[in-house]
């Protein structure tokens, strides 16, 4: 039994880790000759800190990240639609982080290169295409000087991002992501800490937001690496990205300058935050359709190959993460080829797809739309503008439907 696994992301690294922690062999076959430190701010939720637990991965992530205590949900304006503890606080078993992307991809990095054996992970190789055979499938991967090879397995899983070349493979027609019309620019910098140094402020509804979370810390006394992000609608949905997105476009002062104006945080100064990050993106937030089926005979999709998603409810990587414990799952079960695939597709693939969906009209995040479309301006009690119950019922019901409520995993633990 042999597993290749295209992609070197946080979906692909995580499964290895899962398939080797049950006596399951597997190559990661990944694209970049050199894994550079891309990205920023990323959240893993307690359903995926329950996978990473269980691979012995809290230490080295505290060493790197911030535990998560609380969170705050608010207008533009600044003022409280929903706030709650989070993680440990929360009563949950393991604690929630917020941690830069490149850190947490170097933290499964050091964990494959340690416990696979050498030769797990082939960088410089970019799947081209698989064919399958009697025993298996075979794989043809190009490295960046032009030269092609070969690489056999028992199975094949895309975990190749949001461009994914294996989903493309079998869905040649689909075309470019789906945009939302909302442009996204994120940023970290050093910065000192606010609160308790352990929060998340989110402000704004969908159409314009502002986030604010800590997500490590910095190089400098009294500072943390803080992470912000600006969400600003320009578009409908559906339509083509103003430019093909890409994770490392870097973005220009000029061009937030104006819409920080319309955001109060009364915890920092947002203008000079941003103002003193010496470099930042912007992003074209996408996702796709969600797709009726990931697997094709002896070859599936994880991650964001399977269901990119829109960020709100920062689930992007936690569902990669659950991807690929399910698939560790199913294959030690002893299920084998098509059939194993297709068992993890039955138990993946309604449980993502339901996220996607959920987060084209904002996640949890949509509690503060809907306070905001009833009480555009400044009010005096949230409570009359949207009860607690309501409140409660948008925030809770996608905690269920993304798989972390704490009796969800109170039950999976046992
Ligand atoms: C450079 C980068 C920066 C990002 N920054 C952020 C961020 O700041 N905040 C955030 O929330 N999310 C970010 N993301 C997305 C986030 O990592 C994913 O949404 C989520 O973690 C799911 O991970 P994934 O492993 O499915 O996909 P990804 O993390 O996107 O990983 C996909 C991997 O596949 C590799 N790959 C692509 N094509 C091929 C191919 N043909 N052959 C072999 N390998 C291939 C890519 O190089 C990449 O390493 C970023 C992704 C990337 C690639």
């Amino acid at each position: 039994m042999k597993v290749i696994i295209v992609g070197a992301g946080i979906g692909g690294l995580s499964a290895a880790l899962h398939l080797h922690r049950q006596g399951i062999p597997c190559t990661i076959y990944e694209k970049v000759p050199e894994l550079l430190q891309l990205g920023v701010g990323l959240t893993l939720l307690p359903h995926a800190m329950t996978e990473l637990d269980a691979l012995g991965l809290v230490p080295a992530l505290d060493r790197v990240a911030v535990r998560t205590e609380h969170l705050y949900y608010r207008t533009r304006h600044g003022q409280g639609v929903w706030d709650e503890p989070r993680g440990l606080p929360a009563g949950y078993k393991v604690p929630q982080f917020s941690i830069h992307r490149a850190h947490l991809q170097q933290v499964l990095l050091d964990a494959v290169r340690e416990r696979l054996p050498e030769g797990a992970l082939v960088l410089d190789a970019a799947f081209e295409d698989v064919a399958e055979t009697a025993e298996g499938v075979t794989a043809r991967f190009r490295r960046a000087d032009g030269s092609a090879f070969e690489a056999g397995g028992d199975i094949l899983v895309g975990a190749d991002g949001i461009h994914s070349a294996v989903r493309r493979r079998f869905h040649p027609d689909e075309g470019m992501p789906r945009w939302s019309g909302l442009m996204l620019w994120r940023g970290a910098v050093d910065w000192p800490g606010f609160m308790d140094g352990r929060s998340i402020i989110i402000s704004g509804g969908t159409d314009c937001k502002f986030i604010l979370y800590p997500i490590g810390p910095g190089r400098t006394p009294g500072t943390q690496l803080m992470n912000w992000a600006v969400v600003v609608r320009q578009a409908g949905p559906g339509g083509s990205p103003p430019a093909r997105e890409d994770w490392n476009r870097e973005a220009k002062h000029e061009d937030l300058r104006a819409l920080l104006t319309r955001f109060t945080v009364p915890e920092a100064d947002i203008a000079a935050m941003v103002a003193a990050t010496p470099v930042f993106w912007e992003f074209p937030m996408c996702d796709r359709d969600p797709l009726a089926r990931w697997s094709f005979g002896r070859v599936t999709l994880l991650g964001d190959a399977a269901h990119p998603m829109y960020p709100f409810g920062a689930n992007g990587a936690a569902q990669a993460i659950l991807d690929g414990r399910a698939l560790a799952d199913v294959l030690a079960s002893g299920a084998r080829g098509a059939e194993a695939l297709r068992a993890y597709e039955a138990e993946r693939l309604p449980k993502a797809n339901d996220v996607v969906a959920r987060n084209r009209i904002g996640g949890p995040e949509r509690v503060i739309d809907e306070v905001e479309s009833r009480a555009p301006d400044p009010f005096a009690d949230v409570d009359a503008v949207l009860p607690h119950a309501e409140r409660e019922a948008i925030v809770r019901g996608y905690s269920r439907l993304a798989g972390f409520a704490t009796d969800q995993l109170a039950r999976a633990r046992a």
